[in-house]
């Protein structure tokens, strides 16, 4: 995928795709020095034709703002912090996360790792591969692998088959998931010989990230029937973005055309205190009056966990409406229409 994932840097080339306003060519010259820009040819047609792409994608001068440079921190999540080999990160008991490059295709400006940017890109090497698979074999409570980036499907095949395959092997390891947006930025570039190698290493999940419904295209569709057709589930994660995708009209549109490629809605985050990032956050009460809108609208099926990830290394929190409460002996419901009802505590 490193082979042939063709990207666009230059804004003389951007350009040719997707002309700019002189705002946001002023935006591109001032932001990138600090933010770099990249996206694929593919990403950039869909931006031609949608205003909230068009926002996750460009350079905004917000981002280097001093009063959204203020606010938030660089990696408020301390995925640095609980490291426990290079790449690794061991919070919850049961499952791990790994950081396999800190390479993108498509640099989202909303990005939690915008921190990596400024330092050069990483590939994970076949030594630090090793010492993590150790780690994992060791750690027999490791049941569920999440490899992470960058995008991890950017990564050259042998190197990911080398952790793929290790993971394999490891018999106390059941869930393996591929954190990606390829499907979403490049669904091109999920070929044969990446099918091939997902179908081998067997307990593979994708998790991808669609944030509006605009992104979701017949070719990512194509994306997706591909990974079903090796086995492989594909779940989503969304980010609560302002102006992109706040409101509960844009989220059941979103919803419904994962539904109709069959991705099950895992997560919508609240957008982490990231710094850079802050004019993307819109507020938890706001994120949470959505969701209640949702549930009036939609099936839970078709509804993410609406989750915090606890600044400061706290891990997530998935928020619900409140929908009951215990009154004295009994609990109070409230139906999805409103109406209240009660039931006995037995
Ligand atoms: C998000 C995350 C996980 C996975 O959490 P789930 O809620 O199971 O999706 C694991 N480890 C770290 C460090 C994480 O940030």
């Amino acid at each position: 995928m490193e082979s042939g994932l063709k990207v666009v840097r230059e804004l003389e080339e951007v350009e040719k795709l997707l002309p700019l306003s002189k705002e946001e060519e002023k935006a591109f010259k001032e932001v990138t020095p600090v933010y770099p820009f990249s996206s694929t040819v593919y990403y950039l047609k869909i931006a031609k034709r949608s205003k909230a792409v068009r926002r996750m994608l460009l350079p905004s001068t917000k981002e280097i703002d001093p009063a959204i440079q203020s606010a938030g921190e660089e990696d408020p999540l301390r995925e640095e912090r609980d490291e426990k080999v290079p790449r690794l990160t061991h919070r919850y008991p049961d499952r791990v996360l790994v950081v396999t490059t800190n390479y993108c295709p498509v640099l989202c400006r909303f990005c939690m790792r915008k921190r990596n940017w400024r330092r050069g890109f990483f590939v994970i090497t076949e030594n630090e591969i090793d010492r993590i698979l150790d780690y994992v074999r060791r750690n027999t409570r490791v049941r569920d692998v999440l490899i992470s980036g960058g995008d991890p499907l950017t990564l050259p095949l042998d190197r990911l088959e080398r952790l793929l395959l290790g993971l394999k092997k490891i018999e106390t390891v059941e869930v393996v998931r591929l954190g990606t947006r390829i499907p979403v930025v490049a669904p091109q570039a999920i070929d044969e010989d990446l099918l091939k190698l997902l179908e081998k290493a067997g307990k593979v999940w994708v998790n991808t990230h669609f944030n509006h419904p605009e992104e979701v295209t017949e070719e990512a569709g194509e994306a997706v029937k591909g990974l079903f057709s090796v086995g492989v589930p594909v779940n989503n994660q969304t980010v609560l973005l302002k102006g992109i995708n706040d409101s509960a009209d844009t989220l059941e549109r979103l919803f419904r055309s994962l539904q109709k490629i069959k991705v099950r809605p895992y997560y919508l985050f609240h957008c982490d205190p990231v710094r850079g990032v802050m004019h993307f956050s819109t507020t938890i009460t706001k994120g949470l009056e959505i969701v209640e809108e949702l549930f009036k609208r939609l099936s839970p099926m078709a509804i993410p966990y609406y989750a915090v990830d606890g600044p400061g290394g706290f891990g997530k929190v998935p928020l619900m409406p409140k929908r009951f409460e215990k009154e004295g002996e009994v609990y109070k419901f409230r139906s999805f229409d409103g109406r209240e009802f009660y039931m006995e505590d037995r």
